[in-house]
């Protein structure tokens, strides 16, 4: 039984592809469903800010054929080296033709942005396995539909708030949600750096002028500071990684905790 379970994965497979993060984990599969055998690089707890792979992961760039980068920031340092580690595989880009904001990766976070990833990654499927092109196409318009009713759910969420309603965070990872949803993002953390004290006051005072329902952070970095400031305000923190797999969920969940649900 055993045997043929196994001969089965390796037949159906055809395409070994490594990621950067796990979001993109889940749009590549949406699309390469079971022909696609999908490696992640930064794993849960880990920032891709400051990643850097394990040797054994290595080993799974050596076996790929494909790797999608989406332009967080241990690329910029790895991707030649992943490159010299296996001169064949092809490494491709997630983030083509999506206009990005300055300094900021994490374009993800909006969904029509990941409609634009996820043609990309239908583009380079068929481009490296052409014959089973009809199979991504059908995956590929399930996946957009899931999109816009990911879409859907987060708008009637946030019909509940006035436009430019401000939320606060410790890491300035939903930019792109903002923008697409007309929120305006408080960032607690300015370049990386925990703020002065002189920042940390000014910011206490603003998220109460604000009425921000709660302090987010996320699980890759650490939330003293969210803390100290929720404490003030009066507000909860909540924890919530924009490196969530579940990427749907996540994106209502931060909506629902943004509009106070
Ligand atoms: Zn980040």
């Amino acid at each position: 039984m055993i045997i043929t379970l196994s001969l089965g994965t390796l037949a159906f497979s055809t395409v070994n592809a490594v990621v950067s993060i796990l979001p993109q984990k889940t749009f590549l599969e949406k699309i390469g469903g079971d022909k696609v055998d999908v490696s992640v690089m930064v794993k849960v707890g880990n920032s891709p800010h400051t990643y850097e792979p394990k040797p054994s992961q290595m080993k799974d760039i050596s076996r790929a054929n494909i790797y999608f980068s989406i332009g967080v920031e241990f690329e910029k340092v790895w991707l030649p080296k992943f490159k010299n580690q296996n001169k064949k595989m092809k490494i491709v880009d997630m983030s083509q033709n999506i206009s990005k904001h300055k300094k900021d990766p994490h374009i993800w976070t909006a969904p029509q942005k990941v409609k634009i990833i996820a043609k990309n990654i239908l583009d380079k499927l068929i481009n490296i396995d052409a014959k089973n092109q009809t199979y991504y196409e059908a995956n590929y318009q399930n996946f957009i539909a899931t999109i816009e009713q990911t879409d859907k759910k987060i708008q009637n969420i946030l019909n509940s708030i006035p436009a430019n309603s401000k939320f606060m965070v410790f890491h300035p990872a939903w930019g792109y949600f903002a923008k697409q949803y007309n929120l305006i993002q408080l960032p607690i953390e300015i370049d990386g750096k925990n703020p002065k004290p002189k920042e940390l006051i000014w910011l206490i005072n603003e998220a109460k002028k604000q009425n921000v329902k709660s302090v987010f952070t996320a699980p890759e970095f650490s939330d003293k500071i969210a803390k100290q400031i929720a404490k003030e305000v009066g507000v909860p923190v909540v924890k919530i990684s924009p490196l969530n797999p579940k990427w749907s969920e996540n994106l209502q969940n931060l909506a629902k905790a943004i509009a106070g649900d």
